[in-house]
């Protein structure tokens, strides 16, 4: 197959709407979007190399979705409305039940999500997926990380360590817990982002680890310190059953979580489904608060030996 027959079968869907302000989408020299007036555009890029994003068997529907979950959590984060994504696969081969099950994963989340597919490339080589997503805010909305002050609550949407855990049970060939399957599909509430806008100070969303996406926040709200309420996390089940020397680390510092982490400036209530762990606070480091009430300060390795 051909690489236009493969972009044709696979990856043009002449029987699905366009999407909002697609004038013209797959199939020519470019896309033609019309942008949403007087918005600002949101736009971020992620490339997933496989072996090293993503497991090499992991099977291609959850490459799919995967793929374009990491990046619809960045235009979350930042509080946009997701409108077009473009799309570069490189394949080592041209395998037809593979892109069958890739095309399957990313268009559900897709069509879940309302962002449409606008226009890509295929190339041969190791398998990577690039995914250029766009969003719309209005101007001057976007949930940034500069925005935390001391005194606001931190809070989080989401299970920081799943992501972690996860990768641990599926490099135990363990394939069907909560965990191994957040990590082949992260998910994430779809409509936490637009709820924060207007209401929170900063947010970010945690692929990298809890401390060191939090740490981002801190330093881009001008140096600002944070106490963690590790009693507090939000954890699954699977998370609940290790012992504390174990939970931690994947608590504090395990990537892939796809977490949207938050300050929140007053006391109204939390959007549903959030938790409040915590405050920031004038000066660093991160203060750890143990569930018997010490507080310790996050060294980065540090805390590891607990
Ligand atoms: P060009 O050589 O002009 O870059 P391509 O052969 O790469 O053209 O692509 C032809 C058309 O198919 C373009 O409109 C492009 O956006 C679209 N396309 C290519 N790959 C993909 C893909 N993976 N998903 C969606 N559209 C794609
Ligand atoms: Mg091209």
């Amino acid at each position: 197959m051909d690489e236009f027959a493969l972009i044709e079968r696979y990856f043009r869907r002449p029987d699905q709407p366009p999407g909002d302000g697609v004038v013209l989408g797959p199939g020519d020299d470019a896309a033609l979007l019309l942008p949403p007036a007087g918005d600002e555009l949101v736009m971020t890029l992620d490339t997933s190399l496989g072996g090293h994003h993503f497991p090499d068997d992991l099977p291609a529907a959850d490459v799919g979705h995967r793929c374009l979950a990491v990046n619809l959590s960045d235009l979350y984060a930042m509080g946009a409305r997701p409108l077009w994504f473009l799309l570069s696969v490189t394949l080592p081969q041209a395998d037809e039940a593979w892109l069958a099950g890739f095309a399957q994963g990313l268009f559900d989340l897709a069509d879940r999500a309302g962002i449409a597919l606008v226009g890509g490339d295929v190339t041969r080589g190791p398998l990577s997926v690039s995914i250029q997503a766009t969003g719309a805010v209005t101007p001057g909305r976007a949930l940034r990380r500069s925005g935390a002050r001391a005194g606001q609550r931190l809070a989080i949407g989401g299970v920081p360590g799943q992501g972690g855990l996860g990768l641990r049970h599926w490099q135990a060939g363990e394939r069907a817990s909560v965990s191994a399957r957040h990590l082949a599909r992260p998910a994430f509430p779809l409509d936490l982002g637009a709820a924060l806008v207007g209401r929170a100070g900063a947010a970010i969303d945690v692929s990298d680890g809890l401390l060191q996406d939090l740490g981002h926040i801190l330093k881009a709200s001008g140096g600002l310190g944070a106490e963690l309420d590790l009693a507090t996390l939000p954890v699954n089940e699977e998370l609940a059953a290790l012992d504390e020397a174990d939970r931690y680390p994947l608590q504090l510092t395990g990537g892939d979580d796809y977490c949207l982490l938050f300050t929140w400036p007053d006391a109204r209530p939390l959007p549903p489904g959030t938790s409040d762990i915590g405050m920031i606070t004038e000066k660093g480091p991160i203060l750890l608060r143990y569930p018997d009430g010490r507080t310790e300060p996050a060294r980065p390795g540090g805390w590891r030996h607990f």
